[in-house]
This record gives C-alpha cells, sequence and structure tokens, in this order.
C-alpha cells in the first residue's frame, strides 16, 4: 500500500499541511495515539483508509466551527450525501451520542464520520452521551475498515464541555475502543486545547 512519507520521517506516516510536533503515545500494543495542534481538514495519513469525525449536529445540514470548516473542504457533495442521510425524526439524522458515514469529496481523506457531542449543562448526562459520541464513532469506523481516524475535541466549542473532563473521556474511551485501528489521532485547533490533550494523555496512557 502507497505510504506517502519517506523512510525514516520523523513524521511517522502523518502528513499534513502544519509543522506542528506530533505526540506519541500507545492506545495498545497494536494502536497509537497521536496529538497534534492544527485543522483536522488537511489531516490525512493513508487517504483510503482515512476517516475525519466531524463534531455535527442532529440535523447534520452544517453549522459554524469545525462543522462549518469540514463542509467548506469537502465542497458542497457533502451536504447533499448528508441529506440523504434518514431521519430518524423530524430533523434529526443523528441523535446526540449517535454516528453516521458519508464519502469525503474533496477532502484527502475517504469518510467524514459525523457524531453530535452533548451541549454541555443542558444535558444530564453529558458525561455519557460524550462517551458515546466517541465510542460510535470508532464504531462506525471500524464497520467501514478505516485504519486512521482523526477527531476534534467534541462538544469543546459552541458546546461549551470543560476541556479537562472532555479530554479524559475523549482519551480513556478511544484507548477503551481502539481494537481494530492503527491510529487514532486528535486535531486540536489551539495551543490550550493541545496543552490539555497532551497532559491527560500522559496522566492515563
Ligand atoms: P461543538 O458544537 O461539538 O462544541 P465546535 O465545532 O463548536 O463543536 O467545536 C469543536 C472543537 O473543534 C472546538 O475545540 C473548536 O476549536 C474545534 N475546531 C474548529 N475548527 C476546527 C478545525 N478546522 N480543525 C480542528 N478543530 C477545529
Amino acid at each position: 500500500k502507497h505510504r506517502f512519507s519517506p523512510i525514516g520521517s520523523s513524521m511517522d506516516s502523518v502528513r499534513h499541511a502544519s509543522s506542528a510536533p506530533v505526540a506519541s503515545f500507545q492506545l495498545s500494543p497494536s494502536c497509537a495515539l497521536k496529538l497534534q495542534k492544527g485543522d483536522i481538514t488537511v489531516w490525512s495519513v493513508d487517504g483510503s483508509t482515512d476517516a475525519i469525525v466531524n463534531a455535527a449536529n442532529e440535523r447534520m445540514l452544517g453549522g459554524g466551527g469545525v462543522d462549518g470548516a469540514i463542509h467548506r473542504a469537502a465542497g458542497p457533495e457533502l451536504l447533499e450525501a448528508c441529506k440523504k442521510v434518514p431521519e430518524v425524526r423530524a430533523a434529526v439524522r443523528c441523535p446526540t451520542g449517535e454516528a453516521r458515514i458519508t464519502p469525503a469529496f474533496r477532502l484527502p481523506v475517504a469518510y467524514v464520520i459525523h457524531t453530535v457531542g452533548p451541549i454541555y449543562d443542558m444535558d444530564r448526562h453529558s458525561d455519557v452521551s460524550l462517551r458515546n459520541a466517541y465510542k460510535n464513532s470508532l464504531k462506525v469506523a471500524k464497520e467501514n475498515n478505516v485504519q486512521y481516524i482523526a477527531f476534534p475535541a467534541i462538544s469543546c466549542g459552541v458546546y461549551r464541555f470543560p476541556y479537562k473532563e472532555a479530554s479524559r473521556i475523549a482519551i480513556s474511551t478511544v484507548k477503551e475502543f481502539s481494537e481494530g485501528l492503527k491510529e487514532v489521532h486528535f486535531v486540536l485547533f489551539s495551543d490550550e486545547l493541545y496543552n490539555i490533550w497532551l497532559e491527560t494523555a500522559q496522566e492515563l496512557l
């Protein structure tokens, strides 16, 4: 299988536009955790077995934050694909904590996995819902033979989840459900998020 990186590259197989450092950990003997600061829309490792995760909303018709960035970079075909995902009830294509998959169109990955994290405080079970968003994204990834997956910090934008608590749920859940994947990446959009994820990985792994 074609891999982009030259042999001996210290960046391993990671190919992305930024030159931000990548911190590596092991979730299990066969699955690595990689943390980097950056823009998830330019992330890819292998292309054909890659997926990025979108912090979407239940309607799945785009939005602000990482959702808007992913739709802009993927092109209008992504919205058309999202519209084809059946509604489970009025205006709900992906209930909170669940995940749906579409092609990634103009993005350098094969799939976008759309998940919906909880709005912090407005959901008394927001920790369970955040865990489910990670767990179900990984389940859908494995069902589609994804080997490399990148997550943003789900619910850490307009959904206001506290970063430290979100990082503990994120890293512990991907550790628990990493079997079958080669690498799980977090692409964090700010220094603050990156530093918190790094500290939590050092604590938990
Ligand atoms: P949510 O509604 O789940 O809170 P947001 O999109 O508001 O989703 O925020 C989720 C996280 O994604 C935030 O930490 C935000 O800073 C981050 N983010 C926004 N744009 C990008 C991007 N292009 N790549 C990676 N992360 C991003």
